[in-house]
């Protein structure tokens, strides 16, 4: 093992310090309904850690990333792994959502708003919405879930210039990453991303970006208002799982060759779909 210290374990990523710079590994972990699941998806590490690199690339010009190096990193790692600078993150988890799903859609049937922001009437499940709109949430520790807070909740914590940073770059990644997957046949419903701020105060995207596990992918062949969507990457797992009658509560059951096969062909397709590349 390599002179790196383990600072945190995900879910599915661990996070090592190695001097001053941090090494993000992405594992071939999955998980469905937030339980990880005892099966590894071979290349879903690779895969998702050279779709972040990707889109870190194609944001440039919109906003600096955390990336020192996609090579640089101890050989146990190589191919899912990145060394970035370690960066004073804001404690904000910025999110935009194009379409109403999930915890927004619960949010907007108990408030009508989601975020303090009022929607209209009417919206269904994964409704899309007229305008992207920012859903912050605050960071939870470990076992608890985020919360939603309002944009001025937001200024409240860190001010309100850097709160319309937050939401003006968070936007503008998201109208971005929405136009790319579109054209592929892609629907990016919603997406997360978390921002640090260099020593300067310049804000800096770090974290994963526009991947299947920090955003929702759907197909847009499939898209239909009104019904829970199918997952682009995740589906195949998630109607398995249910065909057992697992209850959805750790542990998970072990996953079959063949479903697992799929899945990483679903997740193998993503990237290449996205990218045009060959994995
Ligand atoms: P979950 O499994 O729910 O995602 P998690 O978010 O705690 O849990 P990871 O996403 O695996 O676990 O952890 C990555 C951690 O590294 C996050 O806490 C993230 O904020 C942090 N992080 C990412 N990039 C940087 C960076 N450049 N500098 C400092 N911390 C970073
Ligand atoms: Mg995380």
């Amino acid at each position: 093992m390599a002179d790196v210290k383990l600072l945190h374990s995900g879910k599915v990523r661990d996070v090592y310090l190695d001097g001053d710079d941090l090494i993000l590994v992405a594992s071939d972990r999955i998980s469905v309904y937030d339980v990880v699941l005892p099966t590894p998806i071979p290349d879903k590490g690779a895969v998702l850690t050279r779709l972040s690199l990707w889109w870190f690339e194609q944001l440039a010009d919109i906003v600096p990333n955390h990336v020192v190096s996609a090579t640089d990193v101890p050989a146990e790692f190589a191919g899912r792994a990145i060394r970035c600078r370690r960066l004073d993150m804001v404690q904000v988890e910025c999110i935009a959502r194009g379409y109403l799903t999930g915890l927004g859609l619960t949010e907007y049937r108990r408030d009508g708003a989601v975020s303090g922001i009022t929607l209209p009437p009417g919206l269904v499940e994964a409704s899309r919405l007229d305008e992207p709109i920012f859903t912050p949430t605050t960071k939870a520790a470990v076992g608890e879930h985020d919360e939603f807070v309002t944009f001025d909740d937001v200024v409240a914590q860190v001010g309100k210039d850097l709160a319309e940073e937050l939401r003006d770059l968070t936007l503008r990644i998201y109208a971005r990453g929405r136009d790319i997957a579109a054209e592929r046949g892609i629907i990016v419903a919603d997406t997360k991303l978390e921002f640090g701020q260099a020593p300067d105060g310049t804000l800096i995207l770090a974290d994963e970006v526009l991947t299947p596990d920090s955003s929702r992918f759907w197909p847009l062949s499939e898209w239909t208002p009104g019904r829970a969507q199918h997952s682009f990457d995740k589906q195949s797992v998630r109607d398995w799982s249910r065909s057992t009658g697992w209850d959805k509560t750790a542990p998970g059951p072990e996953v079959p060759p063949d479903v697992v096969e799929r899945t990483r062909s679903r997740y193998v397709e993503v990237y290449e779909r996205l990218t045009g590349l060959t994995f």
